[in-house]
């Protein structure tokens, strides 16, 4: 068997699969793929490419340096950036078609950026309808408004997008999202009647996408629902017609057979109660498994262990019980071992893992470190993607 020592695993038939998918749910508004993060983990350039071939008609980034380096590998798309700080290089994003959120003090350092290219940039103006994070408070919106479009007048830039992002939506229950909405709606039509000719207006992320129809608009930035994974604790991704793209493996690195009374890795917070097998699973959190995740699940041959003892930096263990793997001549050293993947093919979820961990999906994928190393699939023969 020629498995690779260990490996994420990017289906791209998934990305697209999950991008039709949500293009399906929103039209006829527009999906923006969310690609910030390296993918959230997946890989930004190929994600991208996929995403795009499957009728994304946006990329969206959190930052400018993010957008440059998908110019830089070639992708034309419109693509938007939306953290920024006075170190952000404006000019080169408008040099690179780059369209930039803006909340508030970037409006001059983005004006000035397009005064020294002689080309208007083109903004997103991003209102905080309630979350407390970026966008201009509504008290100072309809200010804002008028510097950008007294901006606009003077050719240096375009107003071409209003957007906010929601708080709770994944939480459907929640009442904030109403007024989250409202507050949205009363933002896009001070823009509208201050002389904004708008293309694109957007609020909502995958829980909006889908349990929120009344969240669609123009557009929809799609991160979590691109890569296949469900943003609700009680609804697996299966159910939107979504498959998480990402499987990781490794190879069992080790199997021997203990006594009882064994301990088993730092703390020796395990201990075997019988006599026992060992399985050495080498990824660690150096390689992004959280620490916290004891307990987490890992398949190897079809049969789900959960890792005992602590997660060190590059190896974990589970108990194989007695005997090990009879069925495998006493061992399994060298069998493929599945942290996680696709649960409709049998292997563990993401979601497991998160609640091994006590934290979401969105970080276990994102937080897999460079040391893992990305290989894909599903990409079409002598495309793009
Ligand atoms: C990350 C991000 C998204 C994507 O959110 P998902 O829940 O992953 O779909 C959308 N909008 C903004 C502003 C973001 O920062």
């Amino acid at each position: 068997m020629n498995l690779p020592e260990r490996q994420a695993r990017i289906d791209l038939s998934a990305i697209r699969d999950n991008v039709a998918r949500l293009r399906e749910i929103v039209a006829p508004a527009q999906v923006m793929a969310v690609v910030k993060a390296d993918a959230y983990g997946h890989g930004a350039v190929p994600v991208a490419r996929a995403a795009l071939t499957a009728g994304a008609g946006w990329l969206g980034v959190a930052h400018v340096s993010e957008a440059l380096a998908l110019r830089a590998a070639g992708i034309d798309a419109p693509l938007l950036a939306w953290l920024h700080t006075p170190s952000t290089d404006f000019n080169a994003a408008v040099a690179q078609d780059i369209d930039l959120g803006c909340s508030g003090w970037e409006l001059e350092p983005i004006a000035e950026a397009a005064r020294a290219l002689e080309r208007p940039a083109r903004v997103h103006l991003k209102i905080d309808t309630g979350l407390g994070r970026n966008g201009c408070p509504p008290e100072n919106w309809d200010a804002f408004v008028s510097a950008a479009i007294a901006h606009q007048d003077e050719g240096l830039l375009r107003v071409v997008g209003v957007f906010s992002h929601l708080a709770v939506a994944d939480e459907p229950h929640r009442p904030e999202t109403d007024g989250q909405l409202d507050r949205f709606r009363q933002a896009v039509a001070v823009a509208e009647d201050a002389g904004a000719d708008l293309e694109v207006r957007h609020i909502a992320n995958t829980p909006a996408i889908l349990s929120r129809p009344d969240t669609h608009f123009d557009l929809v930035r799609a991160g979590l629902g691109v890569y296949g994974l469900s943003p609700f604790e009680d609804q697996s991704p299966h159910e939107f017609g979504l498959r998480p793209a990402m499987t990781l493996s490794t190879r069992v690195a080790s199997c021997k057979d203990v006594p009882a009374g064994q301990g088993v890795s730092y703390g020796l917070n395990y201990v075997t109660a019988g006599p026992t097998t060992l399985g050495l699973i080498p990824l660690g959190y150096a390689d992004g498994i959280p620490r916290a995740a004891t307990g987490g699940p890992v398949r190897i041959d079809g049969i789900t262990y959960p890792v005992v003892g602590r997660i060190a930096m590059d190896q974990m263990v589970v108990d194989l019980g007695p005997g090990g793997r009879a069925d495998h001549g006493g061992t399994v050293l060298g069998a493929e071992a599945v942290l996680f993947g696709d649960p409709a093919l049998g292997d563990p979820s993401v979601d497991d893992w998160a609640r091994a961990a006590g934290t979401i999906n969105y970080e276990v994928v994102t937080r897999i470190s460079p040391r893992v190393p990305r290989t894909y699939t599903g990409g079409i023969p002598g495309g793009a993607a």
